[in-house]
């Protein structure tokens, strides 16, 4: 008999890991449309407050993310909640792709890239681990292990990996690989980790690799991220670069 009446084999080494509680919902952000930053802040939703980053105060503010990807999101919440690890597991992996490559789009926008040239280049490459290791260290000069590390998200990287490895073993249905293929509440754990994770990570990018470079850089055109000519030129203070 073991200690406090439980069962035989039920030991201490072996007590379950309690269960991730994912967010309830998807964060809400607002996007600056002059610069592209990204405030958690619901104050920023308001049209007429000014951007901390590059000081413009015209034209109305986004939610971020935007509405397709708040109901995939909503709905990935709900599978995790009926327990359906499956598709929740490639649902938030679908998702999360997503995030990687709208935050890629945007790191090119700001490097002068129209549409025409991000979609051939985000056609080019196609496999997440690529945009990952080649297409994000040629667009930023850092590596997106150390970016995410500065950013307090040092195992995201390998966890997302570990999460795609286990994926495609499931879809797949590859012998030779090693990993296990079961998209099992673990798994599904793992992904809305990520997932809630992500958003911020990605956030946090955005305002390194795109607001930063479109708010300090007079030579980006004043065009938003979504298209349309936006605002006026940023204020800046007297003896700024
Ligand atoms: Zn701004």
């Amino acid at each position: 008999m073991t200690a406090a009446g439980e069962p035989w084999g039920y030991t201490r080494h072996m007590e379950p890991i309690p269960p991730y509680e994912p967010a309830a919902e998807a964060p809400e952000y607002w996007e600056c449309p002059g610069c592209g930053f990204l405030s958690l802040d619901p104050t920023f939703a308001d049209a007429t407050s000014a951007c901390p980053k590059c000081a413009n105060v015209a034209g109305e503010r986004r939610r971020f993310p935007p509405e397709g990807q708040r109901r995939l999101d909503a709905r990935i919440r709900a599978y995790y909640r009926e327990r359906e690890w499956e598709i929740a597991v490639i649902l938030a992996a679908a998702l999360l792709e997503a995030l990687l490559e709208d935050t890629l789009d945007r790191i090119m926008a700001t490097r002068g890239a129209d549409v025409a040239m991000r979609s051939t280049l985000l056609d080019t490459v196609r496999a997440v681990g690529q945009r990952i290791s080649r297409l994000f260290p040629d667009l930023t000069g850092a590596e997106f292990e150390d970016a995410a590390a500065k950013l307090g998200f040092r195992d995201f990287p390998k966890r997302w990996r570990q999460l795609r490895a286990t994926r495609n073993a499931f879809i797949h249905d590859t012998p030779y690989r090693e990993e296990a293929a079961a998209l099992d509440e673990e798994a599904a754990a793992s992904a809305m980790r990520l997932l809630d994770e992500a958003y911020r990570l990605f956030v946090l990018l955005n305002n390194d690799y795109v607001a930063d470079s479109r708010a300090h850089a007079s030579d980006i055109p004043r065009i938003s991220l979504h298209g349309e000519t936006v605002g006026e030129a940023p204020v800046r203070e007297a003896g700024e670069q």
